[in-house]
């Protein structure tokens, strides 16, 4: 094992100019408290990177857990040189040979950050390059599709020569974007629709309607769960918001014509969800609502029950299909726990038949049925019972913590 740094570089940062130093320290940030588990690491920050000294430890685990750090473009092995053009040369070959496994194309890309340097970019590329070829057998230089890019770059700290990369999450570094309510529902969307949310740079709370005893504390159990499984990506801990909902689901069966109850559900679960996230100064609400063929996911069910707030309503999974879904649930870990077999709320008291087409007029009419309905939602948001879950916490733990 030759490596003993990885470099850790930002893609879509170098094209946001003027908030680019923000956005660095809120990757820094994360990136130093995704690190806490390793120990002896030695991190820094340069003008487009995070340099981290690896001490010894194997890379493995620090890059898998990197990959799930928002923000970061790639990740690569590296070794580092003293600046001099022999070292670096005796460092590349040691790079390529540790790549190259029986591939054939190689080529060098220099850049000379340190500008009093004597070798200059081009340079480099011819040298070391140069070298290359003559100390090892059968490989040639392809410029345009190499099957090895050995890369040198030149800083004040040294030169580092990497040659492995590793894909990292992309995105936008957690905590630029505001923040999100995610409606969590312990389905297979809506944790995939958190993920997304954060990949933009939003960080999310979640907020789940639970019907007990119509819904079992394994149900509840089920979305703490997935919230823990979602701080991954969070870069730190993500607040969940249990709404009692029961009570509520009660009214609606008692008094909506039951072709109408999912639409008024939706309804009265939105602007609890906005009350939620005026409280917690949010400023959107994230679903995993699609666009698909049953009652709740039509274009015409979204207007009936999208009109109750004005909050913007973002749906990272709106025109995906199901398998694409499933796809990124199972990449990022919820899929197994979205498939665990318990009811949610909305399952066990919404009809077999609810309206595909509801009407925005027909709903509000029934809707005011309910006389006292402004009652149950302030009740309901008064009585919700907030749960903080942490990254590498077991839910047991972080529940010990809050008692
Ligand atoms: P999911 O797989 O996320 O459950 P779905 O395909 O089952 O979605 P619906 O059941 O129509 O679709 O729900 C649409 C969205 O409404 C969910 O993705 C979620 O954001 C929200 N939602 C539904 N039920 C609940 C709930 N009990 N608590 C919180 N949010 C919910
Ligand atoms: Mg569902």
């Amino acid at each position: 094992m030759i490596y003993d740094h990885l470099v850790v570089r930002y893609g879509e940062l170098s094209l946001k100019g003027k908030n680019r130093r923000h956005f660095e320290s809120q990757l820094f940030e994360t990136v130093k408290r995704k690190m806490r588990p390793f120990q002896g690491l030695n991190m820094s920050k340069h003008f487009d990177r995070i340099v981290i000294e690896l001490n010894g430890q194997s890379y493995e685990p620090i890059v898998k857990s990197l990959q799930d750090i928002f923000g970061i473009h790639s990740i690569s092995l590296a070794v580092r040189a003293e600046n001099d053009l022999e070292a670096i040369q005796k460092a590349a070959l040691i790079a390529l040979n540790e790549a190259i496994e029986g591939k054939k194309t190689f080529k060098v890309t220099g850049k000379r950050s340190l500008k009093s340097f004597p070798v200059n970019s081009m340079q480099l590329n011819q040298e070391v390059g140069g070298y290359l070829l003559r100390n090892t057998e059968g490989l040639t230089v392809d410029v345009h599709n190499p099957d090895v890019n050995v890369k040198v770059e030149v800083k004040d700290t040294g030169t580092y020569i990497s040659s492995k990369s590793f894909e990292g999450a992309g995105g936008l570094p957690i905590g630029v974007g505001g923040k999100a309510m995610l409606m969590l529902s312990g389905g297979i969307d809506s944790p995939v629709a958190g993920y997304l949310t954060m990949k933009r740079g939003v960080r999310i709370e979640g907020v789940h309607f639970h019907s007990p005893p119509f819904t079992s504390e394994r149900a509840k159990q089920k979305v703490i769960d997935l919230t823990q499984e979602l701080t991954r990506y969070s870069g730190g801990k993500i607040k969940l918001h249990v709404v009692p909902f029961t009570k509520i689901q009660q009214t609606i069966k008692d008094k909506i014509p039951s072709s109408y109850s999912m639409t008024i559900m939706r309804r009265v679960m939105l602007r609890i969800t906005e009350r939620l996230a005026e409280n917690n100064h949010a400023m959107a609400i994230a679903n995993g609502e699609n666009l698909g063929q049953v009652a709740s996911q039509t274009m015409h069910s979204m207007y009936a029950i999208n009109e109750v707030t004005n909050m913007p309503i973002l749906r990272p999974v709106i025109t995906m299909d199901k398998l694409e879904i499933m796809n990124i649930s199972h990449r990022i870990g919820t899929y197994d726990i979205s498939i665990r077999p318990y009811e949610d709320c909305c399952t066990i008291f919404l009809p077999s038949a609810p309206k595909t087409k509801p009407k925005r007029e027909k709903a509000i009419r029934f809707e005011k049925n309910i006389e006292n309905l402004e009652e149950l939602i302030e009740e309901a948001v008064n009585d919700v019972e907030t749960l903080i879950l942490e990254e590498g916490k077991s839910t047991d733990e972080t529940f010990d913590d809050l008692l």
